[in-house]
């Protein structure tokens, strides 16, 4: 049997943790079998950039494919948020 990824509790630190759902936002709920706490795992997205940033770092004379290194963001993505015209 495979533990995929079980967190520690976040109150205790036990890794005696089993999966209890999730919330209406879709984030995994756990559940510490030692101390029999429940909490939400908050997916960890990275911060999204601001588009005003974007935007002058492409004004700056970066690249698409060098917005894309920095940003994970695809080239297609990056071209819409920047062309407003
Ligand atoms: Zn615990």
């Amino acid at each position: 049997m495979s533990t995929a990824n079980n967190p520690l509790c976040n109150y205790c630190n036990s890794t005696k943790v089993i999966k209890h759902g999730k919330t209406s936002t879709g984030n995994p709920r756990f559940r510490c079998r030692s101390c029999g706490k429940t909490w939400v795992l908050e997916k960890n997205e990275p911060d999204r950039p601001a588009l005003a940033e974007i935007a002058e770092e492409y004004l700056n004379g970066k690249t698409c494919r060098d917005l894309v290194s920095v940003y994970h963001s695809s080239p297609l993505r990056i071209n819409q948020k920047s062309g407003s015209s």
